[in-house]
């Protein structure tokens, strides 16, 4: 918020915040027209309308070859971050320990903590951000209850592996810990690469819930659309709380979205974004600020030791006063003190936009 402010003040190029600045397909909107007209303006069923649960058992089915029970374990919510914190109240009970990974997605501390949770963090260092999982396992006490973990990451562009995910599945095995999923970025996955699915480990996957966004999949971020899955048991507890949160989600969007996932835009994200992260990562070349080119998500890394000397904070407000563009300090996802020379790039923007910015840097 505070950088967008910024970029407004200064009339920067805004690769600050997390969102496209190009629009949803026209199909999509007419559908929601649609829905509006065909009547469904009134309450949805609490966990969401059968059709659009069906058609998201029906979407995990192709792209993880899982079969999901569309009555037990799916439940729509108003977004993945609704669906976060519905799950940290929960399963989150005073003194619980959760354990997750900063840099973080900035919703998970502050609500693990509202609800009298204890947040041990394990903190993930450049040059490759890797999981070190014994030091993981170090964290664990008799009073941890939870894991939360990222993939792919915001705001780091790290897409972990399969034998990341098989340690977490022995770490949560042998603890008995409930194992959340934020896989908002799951098809923003580059180079020819998959994503590594919790829902694809079957022992993980039986103690996990794992949350979606569908403002990150169709471009929509405004409409606050997403949906967790989980095991039985799990999505059982979490439905008691959701009922009293949110109880039913926008009706229009979800008619809307069960007719749209029919069209399977999701397949071409991947290469849609690739494209507008290698444009990025090209035009950057003719400036010394460093990018890291990202493994997924729409973020990728710039590393500006080599142009600027303070802070992360400092140099995020330096550059959009001095250079007109405005990006984010990585140390504000991280609560500890976190003194790299690192700030993340947002290029799900047009070709028009990542060029005026890389215009601008190009003198650095
Ligand atoms: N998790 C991560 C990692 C995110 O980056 C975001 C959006 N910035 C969300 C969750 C939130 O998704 P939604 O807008 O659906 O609440």
């Amino acid at each position: 918020s505070e950088m967008t402010k910024l970029a407004l003040e200064h009339e920067a190029v805004n690769l600050a915040q997390g969102f496209p600045n190009f629009d949803c397909a026209e199909k999509l909107k007419s559908l929601l027209y649609k829905a509006t007209k065909d009547h469904k303006n009134q309450y949805a069923p609490m966990p969401g309308i059968l059709p659009l649960r069906q058609a998201i058992a029906n979407k995990i089915g192709k792209t993880y070859n899982k079969e999901i029970n569309p009555s037990t374990q799916v439940c729509v919510t108003a977004g993945a971050t609704q669906a976060l914190f519905t799950l940290f109240t929960t399963f989150v009970h005073s003194g619980d320990e959760v354990i997750i990974f900063e840099p973080a997605y900035d919703s998970y501390r502050p609500s693990i903590e509202l609800l009298g949770g204890k947040v041990v963090p394990f903190v993930l260092r450049p040059p490759s951000f890797a999981i070190d999982w014994d030091a993981v396992e170090s964290l664990v006490s008799s009073r941890t209850k939870m894991i939360v973990i990222n993939n792919p990451h915001n705001p780091l562009g790290v897409c972990y592996t399969k034998e990341d995910l098989l340690r977490l599945q022995a770490l949560c095995e042998t603890y008995d810990l409930i194992c959340i999923g934020d896989e908002v970025y799951e098809h923003l996955v580059f180079d020819g690469k998959t994503h590594e699915s919790i829902l694809a480990y079957d022992q993980l996957a039986a103690r996990s819930v794992v949350v979606y966004s569908f403002g990150k999949t169709f471009h929509i971020t405004g409409w606050k659309m997403g949906y967790c899955v989980g095991a039985p048991r799990l999505l059982e507890e979490f439905k008691k709380v959701h009922q009293f949160n949110v109880f039913s989600v926008h009706t229009p969007s979800q008619y809307a979205i069960a007719e749209f996932l029919k069209e399977e835009e999701w397949r071409g994200l991947s290469s849609l974004f690739e494209a507008k992260r290698d444009l990025f990562v090209e035009n950057m070349k003719q400036s010394s600020l460093e990018i890291i080119p990202s493994a997924g998500t729409y973020f990728c890394l710039g590393d500006y030791s080599s142009v600027y000397e303070g802070k992360d904070t400092e140099f995020a407000r330096w550059l959009t006063r001095e250079k007109g563009v405005a990006v984010i300090p990585i140390s504000v996802f991280v609560e500890e003190e976190y003194d790299y020379k690192l700030c993340r790039f947002c290029f799900a923007k047009t070709d028009a936009l990542l060029l005026e910015a890389t215009h601008k840097l190009q003198g650095l």
